[in-house]
């Protein structure tokens, strides 16, 4: 079933973890419809502007899943409304810079990267049904700091 042009739902709910460990990840219909904005409003105009055939590393949780995994029950994954990608051949701190410039998100978070590595590290991004906050962070894994900081 597909979400977006580019984007299944099969994928946006694919877990390893979860296959590793029968933890049940099926979303509901009203999560399914979150997917269906987020892929539209978020990981589309990325291929396109990339051009890359990519799937997010993690979008849909379900509450099981993101607890097995050791996210807060707060984590925007769980409604359907968070995305974790990288780009082969990007570098995260790129990806990053571009979302925030050209795209509006709930929350976009540079997470785990370290500057000199291109490949390390993920970009989170949420987009909500209502108003985005147009928060930009990074989060290095003990704090989070406003803007881009790597
Ligand atoms: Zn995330």
């Amino acid at each position: 079933m597909h979400l977006s042009d580019h984007f299944t739902l099969r994928e946006m709910t694919k877990s390893a973890y979860a296959l590793r460990h029968d933890i049940d990840n099926t979303p509901s219909k009203q999560i399914i419809q979150r997917l269906s904005v987020l892929a539209s409003a978020i990981l589309e105009p990325i291929r396109k502007h990339f051009g890359l055939p990519f799937s997010p590393t993690s979008a849909y949780r379900s509450l099981d899943l993101n607890r097995a995994l050791g996210s807060g029950d707060s984590s925007q994954h769980i409604r359907g409304e968070a995305v974790d990608i990288v780009l082969p051949g990007i570098s995260t701190y790129d990806l990053a810079l571009w979302i925030s410039k050209n795209l509006t998100c709930d929350q976009l978070i540079l997470e785990f990267y370290q500057a000199g590595d291109v490949k390390s590290g993920w970009v989170h991004c949420s987009y909500v049904q209502t108003a985005q906050r147009r928060q930009l962070l990074t989060y290095n894994g003990v704090s989070y700091e406003n803007g881009l900081t790597a």
